[in-house]
Formats: C-alpha cells, structure tokens, sequence
C-alpha cells in the first residue's frame, strides 16, 4: 500500500516528468508519447482561428461586402481545416488560410491593399512556428503577391528573420517565387479611400489586415499575420504585422495574430505580452489577451483585436472597436464567422 506522504513524492516525480516532457522534448517524440499514451488521453483539440480586421465600421458601410467577406473567410477557414483534419501542420494550415485571403482583394492584404500615400502598395507579412520558436517575416514589399508565403521562405530558407523591400525581393526571385507587377494589387476602391483620406486629411485607419493562428493534431501551435498597413502611410512605414512579438507571436503554448493600429501594438509588444502573461504570470489566455486590448490598449487609445489560441485548444478574440472580422474551426468542422461585438 502507498502511504500518502510517498504517494504525494510520487504525484510530484510524476507532475514533474509530465512537465519535462513538455517543455523540452522535440515536437515529433512528444507526438510519439501523445499516441502511445493510455487510452485516457484527451481527444485531439486541434483548429484554426482567423481575423481579417479590425475598426469601428457601420453595417451600412460594409454591407456591400459583407457577404462576399464572409464568403472568402469561410474558405479560408475551410483550406485550414482541411490540412488539419489530414494530420498536417498548423504552418501548412496558417499559410492555406493567409493565401486565400491575401488573393481575395475584400481584404488589406495582398491583393486590394490599402495605397501608400505615393498610391502604391507595400506588404508586410510574418509567419511564426511555435513548436521550434521558428519565425519569417517580410516588410515593405511591392511586387510578392503573397508576403506570407516569402515570410515562410524566410523562415526556411535563410538564415534571417526579417528581410525588408528590394532584398526581400532578391531574395524571393532566387527562391523561384513570380514577382508581380504593382497594378496586381491595385483596385478603385483603395484609390477612392486614398483620396477620401487626403481630401479629409483625416488620419483614417484602414481595416482588413489578415491573420491567423492554428493548432495541429501534434499539438504544434502557429501564427501568420499579412497586410498593406496604413493607408496613406509614407516614408517607408512598417507595422506591428511583420515583428514578431508585437503584430505576430507563436510559443509552444500561445499563439496570437493582431489587427490594428500596429505602433500601439508595437509599443506595447502585445502579442508576446499576451503569451508572457500565460506563461509567467499564470494568467489564463483569455484574461490575458483581455487585460491587454481592453485595458492596457483602451488607456493609450490603441484601437484594435488579437486572436489568441493556447495548446489546448482554448482561443480568445478580444477587440476595443466596434467589430472584428474572425472565424473559427475545430474538429468538427463547424466554421463560425462574426462581425460585431455581440455575435
Ligand atoms: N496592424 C496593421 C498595421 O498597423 C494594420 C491593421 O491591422 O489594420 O500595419
């Protein structure tokens, strides 16, 4: 019989072991003991969770829209389930959903970008691998028709994080990718918000920004963020999408992918700041992403949204604006899709 001070000594080397394992076994063996283990084990908790802007838009101004917005989100999330539900991994999955948004021109990324003030387009992309703290990004780039897929040539392919303007696109030549001319991006609605914008010389954010954030059947966590950034931006600005830790974070266990006004987002580090408070603070991811965007972002006036998913599952999409576009899916494959707060 187990006397109950050794059985709490073993209850201890057992928390303990578990915890080992966790953090510093590679992501393929933890894979392995996940599938060997007894027949108790959770079922997978696997799924992907997109936003694609966040801003105090009106029904009426967006429901010309709306449906196809909704269309195109559906088939994003649609392409992430897909690669989870095949075993793949949720990289695979953020980059499928990124791309499909970043071709649609509904969206501030890729294709229908907002224009600079010079009325060109400049993307801003990053890609991040939780499981081996991996992470690519790219900046003020004008002829990649999807930043997110150099983001993860970045990744893989150089010995670099970020690459910026004409060697990021050096670099995407010799890797084979197409570059596209500027025209690609461009459509009459982003002109006539560019004019709106500088006949008002009102400081309007423009909203679209496109991410994503995805748990694979591994338990491997990522996150990707894509966008054109601020209209009628100049001087070579670069936002929150591209840095890792401000506009785009994966660890082992968080995830996060923001929209929003980026120099806020990049002052405040928020998407490392939310994974900090989980793992430091011991603070549950919801509460963190929370705190983050509804009081700390709300005090400075640093309007916008983050999508947050833990390596349970768990996800969070808290905004200080009127909406946010975002969507989720789960094993199940129930695709949900909502606007406005009260959703
Ligand atoms: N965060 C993006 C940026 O500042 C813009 C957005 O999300 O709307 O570049």
């Amino acid at each position: 019989m187990i006397r109950p001070a050794t059985s709490l000594v073993l209850l201890a080397l057992l928390a303990a072991l578990g915890s080992c394992s966790r953090a510093s076994a590679p992501p393929d063996t933890r894979a392995k003991s996940a599938a060997a283990a007894p027949a108790a084990a959770q079922p997978p908790k696997w799924g992907m969770v997109i936003h694609t802007g966040a801003g105090n838009f009106t029904l009426a101004g967006i429901a010309e829209r709306k449906d196809a917005m909704q269309a195109a989100m559906n088939d994003a999330l649609l392409a992430g389930y897909r690669v989870l539900a095949a075993g793949g991994t949720s990289l695979d999955a953020v980059q499928a959903a990124i791309v499909i948004l970043e071709d649609s021109p509904l969206f501030n990324a890729g294709k229908g970008a907002v224009l600079t003030n010079a009325g060109t387009v400049e993307l801003d992309a990053a890609i991040m691998d939780g499981a081996a703290l991996r992470a690519g990004a790219v900046a003020g780039v004008k002829h990649i028709k999807n930043p997110i897929t150099l983001a993860r040539l970045v990744m893989e392919k150089s010995p670099h994080v970020m690459l910026a303007g004409d060697g990021a696109e050096a670099f995407a030549k010799e890797q084979g990718m197409t570059l596209v001319p500027q025209s690609y991006f461009y459509t009459e609605r982003r002109a006539r918000e560019l004019e709106r914008i500088k006949a008002a010389e009102a400081k309007q954010r423009a909203h679209g920004t496109v991410g994503a954030v995805a748990l694979d059947q591994q338990g491997r966590l990522a996150a990707g963020t894509s966008t054109g950034g601020t209209a009628n931006k100049r001087w070579g600005r670069i936002g929150d999408s591209p840095i890792v830790g401000a506009g785009t974070y994966a660890s082992d266990a968080c995830a996060v992918s923001a929209t929003g006004a980026g120099e806020y987002f990049i002052r405040n580090v928020v998407a490392h700041d939310i994974c900090a408070r989980v793992r430091y603070a011991r603070e549950s991811l919801e509460q963190a992403a929370r705190e983050v965007v509804l009081e700390e972002l709300v005090a400075q006036h640093g309007d916008g949204g983050v999508i947050a998913l833990d390596n349970d599952g768990h996800f969070t999409m808290p905004f200080n604006t009127e909406g946010m576009y975002r969507g989720s899916v789960g094993p199940d494959g129930q695709i949900v899709v909502k606007i406005y707060r009260d959703e």
